[in-house]
């Protein structure tokens, strides 16, 4: 059966928002991030990206490459209620929605089209996130998650884009091979190294020679330059979550040692959560006593992956959890409305010596093990 799958993506989100509360913002350069002097820019509006500032910049170098620009200190708690507010919307439309990002949503169209036109379908859905939420969006709509986010960066700025069914790779052969999800700087250069630059160059070239120079990666480029996607839009509630318990030999009332307990799980679940280059919407605390009576307590945050941020929210809900003098037997953690992103969320709450020092525990933990460092409250 053919599929019809939209990738529907906000424009400039952060700054969309921004501008939303404050319409001085309007068609001024922003930067979005920490406003201090090692701040780094999170997100950054077209106006200021003419002067070549982009995002995970030093703020500092920013301001002197775009003096004029306007510095907003950034608010991811805001930033997920819009997120969340959009979600809701495509939710209430569509039975089979992926949550990719902060920004981003796959909606999985197929079989609609007997009811509803899909292309008039999802332009109306469009029109209603913009009406309701006065936030800017673009979608691509076409066979699979790869071309349709594709065709979202072709139709911005809030634009929408069709890709019928066999004309994939007539898209896609212009294009750079930059627009293909997944290709990092490394491996583009090495493509570029190689006289590559469009879609189309990849199109005609056999599969097996990209696999010797880049691997099981290069199938996956070469599927994707030209057009082959089967992967499903993995609906919401199906998104996975992450989790941890700790049973102790003997029942505890041991704060100290809860804390540290708690800490050592947030620590080593936030790192795995950057290793698969997630965030977390919500966090779940769980705490069972020595009679087995189990409580949980919930608490939705701005979508984060820091470290900081994590362990202190966890502290904050075993406070309020952990009201009865009673011995715990277990204790559990567990992140869950995990969606795709980089740590760009956490650039506003974290200066760049926490992204730093973040960044260093994490590559030495790749390199020696997760235990190898940690911080002190978890000793
Ligand atoms: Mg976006």
């Amino acid at each position: 059966m053919e599929r019809h799958i939209v990738h529907a993506d906000m424009d400039t989100f952060f700054v969309s928002v921004e501008r939303l509360v404050n319409s001085k913002l309007k068609d001024r350069p922003v930067l979005i991030g920490g406003g201090s002097d090692r701040g780094v820019v999170a997100s950054c509006s077209y106006e200021a990206r003419k002067f070549g500032v982009h995002s995970a910049m030093p703020m500092k170098l920013a301001l002197r490459l775009c003096p004029e620009a306007v510095v907003v200190r950034g608010d991811h708690e805001l930033y997920s209620k819009y997120s969340n507010l959009v979600t809701g919307i495509i939710q209430e439309q569509a039975p089979v929605v992926e949550k990719a990002s902060i920004d981003e949503h796959y909606i999985d169209m197929t079989g609609m089209d007997r009811f509803f036109g899909c292309w008039k379908y999802a332009g109306e859905l469009r029109a209603r996130i913009i009406r309701e939420t006065g936030l800017p969006i673009s979608f691509g709509l076409s066979s699979s998650k790869t071309v349709s986010k594709i065709a979202t960066g072709e139709a911005k700025p809030c634009g929408q884009r069709q890709v019928l069914s066999g004309s994939e790779k007539g898209f896609l052969a212009p294009l750079s091979i930059r627009k293909i999800p997944m290709i990092g700087a490394k491996t583009y250069a090495q493509l570029r190294n190689m006289g590559i630059a469009r879609c189309g160059t990849l199109q005609q070239m056999e599969m097996g020679t990209l696999y010797r120079v880049l691997g099981e990666n290069g199938i996956s480029i070469w599927r994707k330059a030209n057009g082959m996607d089967a992967s499903p839009v993995v609906p919401l509630r199906e998104q996975k979550s992450m989790s941890k318990e700790t049973t102790f030999h003997t029942d505890t009332i041991d704060i100290q040692q809860l804390r540290k307990t708690l800490a050592g799980m947030v620590d080593a679940l936030a790192f795995d959560l950057r290793q698969e280059g997630k965030l977390a919407g919500c966090l779940t605390l769980k705490i069972r006593y020595s009679n087995f009576d189990t409580h949980t307590q919930q608490l939705r945050l701005g979508y984060t992956s820091s470290d900081k941020v994590l362990l202190e929210t966890t502290m904050s809900l075993f406070k309020k959890l952990y009201s009865r003098r009673m011995l715990i037997r277990l204790i559990g953690i567990r992140f869950s409305h995990l969606i795709h992103g980089s740590r760009q969320a956490d650039l506003f709450a974290d200066t760049l010596e926490e992204i730093e020092l973040t960044s260093a525990m994490d590559r030495i933990r790749n390199r020696y093990g997760s235990r190898s460092v940690m911080r002190a409250v978890c000793l």
